[in-house]
């Protein structure tokens, strides 16, 4: 009786996982195989006090592999950046992927989306409340603190890569995962770093082949004039607070400024009539955007002022910009954006400390790379395949490639198979320009058999000869075909 019924209910079980797997666009939900307590003999009960949960094949939703089909997009950018850092000046800092909540909190600022509906925070076993990095500023500007970096000669310029988390609706283009290349630079309020640090992000995108790009730029003033600013927002938007949406009337108290950028079709009406943060900027932070101006102008770069760009976290100050992308239909992709934040290294503890900084969205920038059929950089493949027959030469052809790569030479290999023919087959897949053969006899007379695959012949050389042999024939072929090249050009006359 027992047996049956327990029996039953793991197939019941069973048959649910294949069922959800199947369905076309599977949920990320856990589907629990329960284990009836009360009949099962002792040994089972013990598994029976733990849930058994069987996952489904997919990471957690908003999140997602990059296949390494994709991997050159990536690539390129990374060579990119690393090109910019180099150009620019920046070295490289790696931070916790988890920091302290509160760190986090404090820097982006409550009553902003990132910190109230985004953050994946947690309490961990040992009760410390933490999160997983919504963007790289608020760990950096702790290192920053931390590591006594202000002693340092200025600007500081700090440069750091990798995935941020954040609770957002999914969608394409938009990740609960994803990737950022953040810059930030310390210990300078200068408007030429503001325009510097555009210019940097110009150079990437336009290193990786996107064209029609804008930069949106506004100045939001020192925390002095924001405030005072907000005040008039918040008279300006008090009398119609009932045509708002729900989240401007959230922000109406929180955080005013963000009324502006709401993308509610109701509320940017709305913000048209709305008192200009232009009109009340304070005089030396109008200065400073107009510098900004004439810096950009003498970089040729073309931007647009855009007033309503206020940006969604807490620490700005003065200077804000974002970068976007066009397509034909003049669809806009945000790939950037950042900004001074003049006050935040104070605000955590330390010395008083301009920065700026930004961050390019490493996903999106592929993703138009994919738009735009983006040429990728070609890598070297391997000209030489190394193939071995028998126990003996198998391992003896493990201290040959050694010895190839030593040099230089790129090998393929398939050690795994047995039989030559196979191993040839792959050589020639592969389009390999020699293929060497180790097989008994070659190994114990420490001999190579040499085959040029583009000219068919073959020979036989003692093993440490072999790279000069090997030199040699790519050498040639090299020669073949820039021969071949000129008689088809003289041909072409
Ligand atoms: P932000 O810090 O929100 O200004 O983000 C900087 C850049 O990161 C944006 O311009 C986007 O390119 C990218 N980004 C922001 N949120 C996401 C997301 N959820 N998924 C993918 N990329 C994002």
């Amino acid at each position: 009786m027992f047996l049956h019924y327990y029996n039953a209910t793991v197939m019941i079980s069973k048959k649910k996982v294949p069922a959800q797997t199947k369905t076309k666009a599977p949920s990320a939900k856990k589907v629990t195989q329960k284990i009836d307590k009360k009949s099962a003999p002792k040994e089972e009960k013990k598994v029976a006090a733990v849930e058994k949960e069987v996952l489904l094949m997919q990471p957690p939703r908003g999140m997602r592999d990059i296949l390494p089909v994709d991997q050159p997009y990536w690539e390129r950018v990374r060579k990119a950046l690393a090109v910019a850092c180099q150009e620019y000046g920046f070295s490289r800092i790696d931070t916790p992927v988890v920091e302290y909540a509160n760190l986090v909190t404090k820097t982006i600022g409550e009553g902003t989306d990132v910190v109230d509906k985004e953050l994946y925070s947690f309490v961990t076993k040992g009760g410390d409340n933490v999160a997983l990095r919504p963007e790289f500023t608020a760990g950096i500007a702790r290192a920053y603190i931390q590591h006594g970096m202000s002693v340092l000669p200025k600007p500081i310029r700090l440069f750091s890569t990798g995935s941020v988390y954040r609770y957002d609706r999914p969608q394409e283009g938009r990740y609960r995962e994803f990737w950022q290349a953040n810059f930030d630079v310390f210990g300078e309020d200068d408007p030429i770093l503001d325009a510097q640090i555009i210019h940097l992000a110009q150079r990437v995108v336009s290193q990786l082949g996107l064209k029609h790009i804008e930069f949106r730029i506004n100045s939001i003033g020192t925390a002095e004039s924001r405030r005072d600013y907000e005040k008039i927002l918040v008279r300006h938007f008090e009398f119609q607070k009932q045509k708002l949406c729900q989240d401007c009337r959230n922000r109406l108290v929180a955080n005013p400024l963000r009324i502006l950028d709401c993308k509610e079709d109701k509320c940017a009406q709305l913000v048209i009539s709305a008192p200009k943060f232009m009109d009340h900027l304070d005089q030396e932070s109008r200065d400073h955007f107009k510098r900004l101006q004439e810096y950009l102008n003498e970089l040729e770069i073309s931007y647009v002022i855009n007033p309503q760009l206020v940006r969604g976290l807490d620490y700005y100050t003065r200077t804000v910009f974002e970068i976007y992308s066009t397509d034909s239909e003049g669809k806009k992709t945000a790939l950037g954006g950042g900004g001074r934040y003049d006050r935040l290294i104070q605000s955590l503890g330390g010395e008083e400390t301009p920065a700026i900084g930004f961050a390019l969205g490493m996903d999106r920038l592929v993703l138009e790379m994919k738009r735009l059929n983006v040429k990728l950089y070609q890598e070297s493949k391997p000209k030489v395949f190394l193939a071995q027959l028998g126990e003996l030469a198998k391992k003896k052809s493990l201290r040959l490639f050694s010895e190839l790569q030593k040099n230089g030479i790129l090998v393929a290999e398939s050690f795994g198979r047995g039989s030559l023919k196979s191993q040839m087959r792959v050589a020639n897949r592969l389009g390999v320009e020699v293929a060497l053969i180790l097989g008994q006899k070659e190994a114990l007379d420490e001999t190579v058999i040499l085959k040029d695959m583009i000219s068919g012949t073959q020979e036989t050389v003692t093993q440490d000869k072999l790279v000069i042999a090997v030199r040699k024939i790519l050498k040639g072929n090299q020669v073949v075909v820039a021969k071949r090249a000129e008689v088809i050009e003289s041909s072409d006359i």
